[in-house]
């Protein structure tokens, strides 16, 4: 039944233009019912974002699915997300063979999401803390996602980037965001996309929003 409809959901991605296949192929295999309340599974396969608690939500599977696509991983990268949410992208990053480090800020949303990858056997590096300083003792990175919206891009977060290694994260107010993809071209150089237009939960840290 949840396969199903998780293939429509899937289907659905495709048609609105995520053609990376290995995206694709790791969005069917992890069941997004388990990483949203129970009350939510109903609704696991719409493509909307849902509320996991403490006023934060997991992201639409459209968003999860073109951020993925544009931090452009391979088998072995080392990745690094801010903001673990439900734990549903960092599996999908662990799914498509990359080595995945996250960081929570919400004790009880970190605890969460350990227990649903221990039950899942997915192996992720986890801290619960401020992620706008990134994760020096393992950085450099290959690819950082950032899943919170955030007033500008974290100066910590571009030196942690190996050398070819891209950055995403929504910038923009606390309502809406632009998507930035950042590319490390050398030391000192980077190259900016964006992509309009996008609605996160605030990412709040020493280089970010201040806590309400
Ligand atoms: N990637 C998640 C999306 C979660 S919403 C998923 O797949 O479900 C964004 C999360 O970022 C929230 O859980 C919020 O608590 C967290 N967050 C906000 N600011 C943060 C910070 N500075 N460091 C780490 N996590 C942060």
């Amino acid at each position: 039944m949840s396969k199903t409809e998780r293939n429509i959901l899937i289907d659905e991605l495709e048609a609105k233009g995520i053609s990376d296949q290995n995206v694709l192929k790791a969005l069917r295999a992890i069941e997004r019912e388990k990483f949203v309340p129970a009350t939510m599974q109903n609704n696991a396969y719409r493509d909307i974002a849902l509320p996991i608690g403490y006023g934060q939500t997991i992201s639409q599977p459209y968003t999860v699915a073109l951020m993925t696509q544009e931090l452009k991983v391979n088998k072995g990268d080392r990745i690094l997300e801010i903001g673990t949410g439900s734990g549903y992208q960092a599996a999908i990053l662990y799914k498509m063979g990359a080595i995945v480090y996250s960081i929570e800020r919400n004790f009880d949303l970190f605890r969460n999401a350990q227990k649903i990858f221990d039950n899942l056997g997915i192996r992720v590096s986890t801290k619960c803390g401020d992620g706008t300083i990134g994760w020096s003792e393992y950085s450099p990175f290959n690819a950082i996602i950032v899943t919170a919206g955030s007033p500008d891009i974290p100066e910590s977060l571009k030196k942690q980037l190996t050398i070819g290694g891209r950055l995403v994260i929504p910038v923009g107010n606390k309502r809406t965001q632009t998507l930035k993809v950042i590319t490390r071209t050398s030391e000192k150089e980077f190259k900016i996309e964006s992509i309009p237009e996008f609605a996160f939960v605030p990412l709040i840290g020493r280089e970010a929003w201040e806590k309400d």
